[in-house]
């Protein structure tokens, strides 16, 4: 009888070092160790080795983040759960802060709880599948004002 063996494949080695828990919570990479926890043991180019949360986001979602930021909604670094990553760009973050300090029209409503930052997250999470129940939490508000932005009744003229 002749045994096969199979290399693990590199997203099985990747997910064998995070500590899954629940949706919500954070996953950490490594948790352990100490210092260098936060890059994936392994690289997609050749000497380059990968942040372990970019690496997350590339096999959850089979995109690779390229020059984007994957950012945390949970801004925890070592964290590699998928609902809690998204896309960001440098410019784009930079572009959020200059609105912000100009006039954020929305955010000076009254009663407005969340950020024009926040919505421009929002509708970046939705696009990326989590659901509105899921969101309405991180943001600690009611599932009705993530669905009123996600349909644009509010927040429009961003
Ligand atoms: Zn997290």
């Amino acid at each position: 009888m002749t045994r096969i063996y199979f290399r693990k494949s590199l997203a099985e080695r990747f997910w064998s070092n995070v500590v899954k828990r629940g949706d919500d919570e954070c996953w950490a990479y490594r948790p352990n160790t100490k210092g260098y926890g936060r890059y994936a043991n392994f690289s997609i180019e050749k000497g380059k080795n990968v942040l372990s949360h970019r690496f997350a986001y590339l096999l959850a979602y089979g995109v690779d983040p390229g020059a984007k930021q994957v950012c945390h909604t949970c801004d925890n670094p070592r964290c590699c759960n998928p609902r809690h990553l998204f896309l960001g760009t440098t410019q784009e973050n930079t572009a959020d802060r200059d609105a912000k300090g100009r006039m954020a029209r929305g955010s000076r409503q009254a009663n407005a709880k969340l950020t024009e930052e926040d919505v421009v997250r929002i509708r970046e999470l939705r696009s990326q599948g989590v659901s509105h129940g899921r969101i309405a939490k991180m943001f600690h508000v009611s599932v009705g004002t993530i669905k009123d932005i996600d349909h644009r009744r509010t927040w429009h003229h961003l």
